[in-house]
């Protein structure tokens, strides 16, 4: 049977916590109030008024798209996106359309490289609100600045949509501090596209709205993949795309519409707005702020496979994590540095690290690749280290760690005393009866006393027998 490869795109929208509204000095935090009471003729839309962006909503966009490994445009604009409904009063939504603040960057999740298509910053519209037969209109959202944040379809399962979600939540809430990023709230709102490919054709793209619960996604998601892999034989030859809807209570997926055409939004820059240049901001300043957090220092330890509570031991004590920094300089691999990591949380050094042990980082992060390869133990470990720190030479140490262990000729000559008493046992083993060589590593180790290395008795033994 052909594999079936799932494609996943995101396209979230993250409501800024400014203290006023994207274009006009309207309270921002419109939770709880009284409909259409924190509005006024520009977030109303009447004629004659003009918007004036918020500086703050913009540094924290490109804050944002700095967190995320984007580029920044060195010129940004503004353009209205025409479409109608009741709850757009202008008729039209600024928004961005080819030069937003943002381009590229992402974010690696379980490995996977989800890249971004872009980040800009639009306003939100209001509300309906349903009662009876009539529906009324609350403008108190419209005008409320909203990030969007638009993934390339990088995603390759339901599941690693609810972590990117998840872990985006935590950069916007905690690393870059600019919205409360509550999905129940409506603070991040999610749209979610799918489709499959065979290798050689592709389902019809679907496109789930408003998802507002990160399990909602994924359980929405799951879902239309089932789906679209039970109807492989169905899918259509051209592009086509579609609407569907994810009712939770019966959990199942629906279809609302198909997509003819692309929307005519008929974008055109806002006359109203001039375009923005990104020399207005202190990009170096607000990159160095984003990594200063401790929320950023830990984002970027878990993903390595540092618990998080590893990682806020680690990150909470500034001599320990300048440590840790300089041991990971010279381990390159990601097990070497969770192994780092470990023995600084769960004090496997006995002592108390000082601003001069990471001037011996080199030293200590030997000690570490030896504990990771099982050459040593913790407590060994504790020994050696303890060495490093008294000032004692690594040429030296390694020098008397050598002596210690018994060498490969010692080993060489033991494995065959125990080839040549255990004939019955050899023929066996040689006959096919692999579970054996447990057996001689028991033996092995047992004349060596348990001093020498077993990967070592293991690579000799495999070569003799
Ligand atoms: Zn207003
Ligand atoms: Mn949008």
């Amino acid at each position: 049977m052909t594999e079936l490869k799932t494609k996943i795109g995101l396209e979230i929208h993250v409501q800024l916590k400014t203290k006023s509204k994207m274009f006009c000095r309207c309270d921002n935090d419109a939770q709880g109030k009284v409909p259409n009471t924190t509005v006024c003729p520009v977030c109303l839309g009447l004629p004659g008024t003009l918007p004036v962006a918020n500086r703050q909503a913009i540094e924290w966009t490109i804050k944002t798209g700095l967190a995320l490994g984007c580029k920044i445009l060195e010129t940004a604009k503004f353009d209205r996106k025409h479409y109608f409904y009741p709850d757009l009063p202008k008729g039209y939504q600024i928004s961005q359309y080819d030069e937003p603040f943002c381009l590229g960057g992402g974010l690696e999740i379980d490995g996977v490289k989800v890249r971004l298509n872009r980040i800009h910053l639009e306003e939100d519209a209001g509300k309906l609100v349903h009662s009876g037969n009539s529906s009324l209109v609350d403008l108190n959202r419209a005008g409320t600045p909203l990030m969007e944040i638009v993934t390339e379809p990088d995603i390759t399962t339901p599941a690693q949509a609810g972590d990117f979600l998840r872990r985006l939540q935590k950069i916007v809430r905690d690393v870059v501090e600019v919205s409360e990023a509550s999905m129940e709230k409506g603070h991040m709102r999610c749209d979610a596209n799918i489709s499959v490919s065979d290798g050689e054709q592709m389902s019809q793209i679907i496109e789930i709205k408003n998802l507002n619960s990160f399990r909602f996604v994924e359980k929405a998601l799951t879902k239309a993949e089932e789906k679209l892999k039970s109807e492989h034989a169905d899918w259509p030859t051209k592009l086509s795309k579609e609407t569907w809807g994810y009712d939770s209570d019966k959990d199942t997926v629906y279809l609302q519409r198909t997509k003819e055409e692309a929307s005519d939004y008929r974008y055109f820059p806002d006359p109203d707005l001039p375009p923005i240049n990104s020399s207005e901001f202190d990009l170096e300043a607000l990159a160095q702020n984003v990594q200063d957090t401790e929320a950023a220092k830990i984002s970027f330890l878990t993903p390595l496979g540092i618990s998080e509570a590893d990682a806020k031991i680690l990150v909470s004590n500034k001599t320990r994590f300048d440590f840790y920094n300089h041991l990971v300089n010279e381990l390159t691999e990601d097990s070497a540095k969770v192994i780092a990591a470990k023995a600084l949380v769960h004090k496997y050094f006995p002592f108390d690290i000082d601003a001069e042990d990471s001037e011996k980082a080199d030293a200590y992060s030997w000690a570490i690749l030896s504990l990771r390869s099982s050459q040593i133990n913790k407590a060994k470990f504790g020994v050696l280290t303890q060495k490093i720190h008294d000032g004692v030479s690594i040429e030296e140490i390694k020098k008397e760690s050598d002596g210690d262990k018994v060498g490969d000729d010692k080993i060489v000559k033991i494995v065959d005393e125990i080839i040549a008493s255990n004939p019955s046992e050899v023929e066996r083993y040689r006959g096919g009866d692999k579970k054996l060589l447990g057996f001689f590593i028991g033996l092995a180790m047992k004349e060596t006393k348990g001093s020498a290395n077993p990967q070592t008795i293991n690579r000799i033994l495999n070569e003799k027998l």
